[in-house]
């Protein structure tokens, strides 16, 4: 059986078509730089298949015509020889709102509640959408799911969701704390409590996705308790170009200042997190050489950011009564051992005997043995995830 995963950012589009019983990736592949004019225009397309990596440029106007030459490639690298044989399609959908708290089949009434939701998500949404409809279009008879990037914490109870906000703007407009990344958390903790031999459902996790975009998930007995994206994924961390959590008040100010809204949209969003703070990139690689050159804007950087790393793995220790395993993943999380050194160096209060050399080897495990909490890295892989959970919805 045939499951193909689809992920389509703004200007993206990620696939990846597995075996599902053997959860093997037959063939993957990313179409980077689409133009959204529908004008025929060239892309970036790289093709992977038995280890065997094909990079050109090809020309594709949108996702329309980019979905029209992932079929055709799935067909001529001979992955599949039928569109049919492709059992069902996983699609990451960034927001799910309060309505989607699992996997979910889509039909119309799915696609108009998912149109309501891209006011909540305006840079996926609806690219994700129509890329929905384009292959529902293509592969008729094939099942299609929803899989949210929010659904995984749909399980945090009010006073986590909750801002100190009139509770009649919560009601009106949904305003509140939904998460992110939820994918990622979920895969990394499940994972987590394989490699300790656990069961997830007694075990206290604090699931750390550091890349590009970042979020820490407090997952209690395999539940999302809290997480620290917000409303939309600019709350929490510092990340690499967006600002994170700061005073709202800033806002007003600024605009005191001269500063349009659009201003400062484009600060926090663009030109704050690692690239504000360092004025040197937003690439954890790039702040992390210039550190080791002993930049001060580089280590001023790296410290803001694991500061809030040390304060978010505190406050979800203490909201969950307890921790018992630390778990890094993302570009950062997976492959920076200094950060996780400057994260993890600083938490022996909560009972974690950091072990640097086992770090700098890039061991799994990132403890010693006596310690009370174990922290490890765990790679993410949502695609794989994705690919699970269309498995299970389409098996019952
Ligand atoms: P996204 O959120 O876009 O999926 P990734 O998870 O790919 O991002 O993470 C990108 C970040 O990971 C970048 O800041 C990059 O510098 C960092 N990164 C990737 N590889 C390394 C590495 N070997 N050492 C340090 N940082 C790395």
């Amino acid at each position: 059986m045939k499951i193909l995963v689809v992920n389509a950012g703004s200007s993206s589009l990620k696939f990846q078509l597995f075996d599902a019983r053997t959860e093997t990736v037959l063939i993957k592949g990313t179409y980077d730089g689409i133009a959204l004019t529908g004008a025929e225009s060239s892309c970036e397309r790289k093709i992977v298949m038995a280890d065997k990596t094909d990079r050109d440029t090809c020309t594709v106007g949108d996702h329309e015509s980019a979905i029209g030459d992932m079929l055709e490639t799935l067909r001529i690298k001979g992955a599949i020889s039928d569109r049919a044989e492709i059992a069902a399609v996983g699609h990451r959908v960034v927001h799910g709102g309060e309505r989607y708290s699992a996997t979910t089949l889509i039909d119309g009434t799915v696609m108009s509640e998912l149109g309501k939701n891209a006011l909540l998500a305006p840079l996926h949404n609806p690219v994700g959408i129509a890329c929905i409809e384009i292959l529902i279009h293509d592969l008729p008879g094939t099942r299609q799911y929803a899989i949210f990037d929010t659904a995984f914490h749909q399980t945090m109870p009010e006073e986590a969701y909750l801002y100190g906000l009139p509770y009649a703007l919560y009601k009106q407009f949904g305003i509140r704390k939904y998460g992110f990344h939820g994918t990622s958390h979920k895969y990394v903790s499940l994972k987590a409590a394989e490699i300790l031999g656990r069961n997830i459902a007694e075990l206290k996790i604090v699931t750390c996705h550091l890349g590009n975009g970042q979020s820490i998930c407090a997952v209690k007995h395999g539940r999302s308790v809290d997480t620290s994206m917000g409303f939309t994924p600019l709350e929490g961390l510092p990340m690499g170009t967006r600002s994170g959590s700061f005073d709202p008040e800033i806002v007003f100010f600024l605009m005191g200042h001269g500063y349009t809204a659009a201003a400062i949209k484009s600060i926090i969003n663009k030109e704050s997190g690692l690239l504000g703070l360092s004025g040197i990139s937003s690439d954890h690689r790039a702040i992390e050489e210039a550190m080791h050159a002993g930049d001060p804007n580089a280590i001023r950087a790296e410290k803001v950011l694991a500061n809030r790393i040390i304060c978010t793995i505190g406050a979800y220790a203490a909201e969950m009564g307890g921790l018992d395993t630390v778990v890094f993943t993302g570009g950062i999380g997976e492959n920076s051992p200094t950060l996780r050194r400057d994260v993890l160096e600083n938490l022996g209060l909560l009972g974690i005997n950091f072990d640097d050399e086992k770090n700098r080897s890039r061991a799994t495990i990132l403890t010693r043995p006596d310690s009370r909490v174990v922290a490890m890295v765990v790679p993410t892989n949502e695609e794989l995830q994705i690919m699970r959970e269309a498995r299970a919805a389409l098996s019952g």
